[in-house]
């Protein structure tokens, strides 16, 4: 079925919906102007759409107002000063030529050596692949943590980007998926989305069973769902999601 697209204003806020063939509803603010775009499932009514944009007006509102307060947003540049995150805490990059390709925390400092006259892409690759590594060194430990309280075992896991899910899960291949953006977050969050994604493999649905399931092994999860929903994605996308 093609995508369906329609406009609609909520307590003033211009709402741009589109229905398609997805199992959740996904609201985003994107910069620069904070424009709201919703998706949700196909024979989704107005209705259902308006209450839950109502619900999440709040969330809504203080990400247009961070968008219109930074006017100047850009791309990074992936230049010396600029800041970049690691586990919640924002670092200083720097920048500097030298013999070996190499990321490192130092000194408060997220060191980037490249080879002179290395381009804005390519130290982007050579960020992400760290960022990638720093994941991957942590999951196994949080994940074994999470897989004895939940109770479940997943087949295999994986690190990828995903523009919308923070984590996702097969439940019938039982393969977990972390989103590469959890190594920017506060550790808290990656805890997190391994205890949602753990939980579908004993409830697929979210509902009153899948929220006591996690509930039961992290009690405060709430507060980290919050944290989560409103975190941001780079580059600049916000996003509300877990699968
Ligand atoms: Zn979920």
């Amino acid at each position: 079925m093609p995508a369906r697209r329609s406009n609609i204003t909520i307590d003033g806020v211009e709402v741009e919906v589109t229905l398609k063939v997805i199992k959740h509803v996904h609201i985003r603010v994107s910069p620069p102007h904070g424009t709201v775009r919703v998706s949700a499932p196909c024979g989704t009514s107005l209705d259902e759409i308006h209450t839950i944009v109502l619900s999440r007006l709040g969330w809504i509102r203080r990400h247009q107002v961070r968008f219109a307060q930074s006017a100047a947003f850009t791309a990074p540049r992936m230049e010396t000063g600029e800041l970049h995150y690691c586990w919640g805490k924002p670092y200083p990059l720097l920048v500097r030529e030298g013999p070996t390709v190499r990321v490192e925390l130092w000194n408060g400092e997220l060191v980037l050596e490249v080879p002179s006259g290395s381009s804005k892409e390519e130290r982007e690759r050579l960020l992400e692949r760290w960022y990638r590594q720093e994941l991957k060194g942590a999951i196994p430990s949080v994940l074994a943590r999470w897989e004895r309280i939940v109770g479940v075992h997943p087949s295999q896991w994986g690190v990828r980007k995903m523009r919308t899910l923070w984590g996702s899960c097969n439940t019938k291949t039982a393969r977990i998926w972390f989103n590469l953006e959890l190594a920017k977050k506060h550790p808290e969050s990656l805890d997190y989305v391994a205890v949602h994604e753990l939980t579908h493999l004993l409830e697929p649905s979210h509902g009153a069973r899948f929220e006591k399931l996690v509930a039961r092994a992290m009690p405060d999860w709430e507060g980290c769902h919050q944290r989560i929903s409103q975190s941001i994605f780079d580059p600049g996308i916000w996003v509300q999601g877990l699968q």
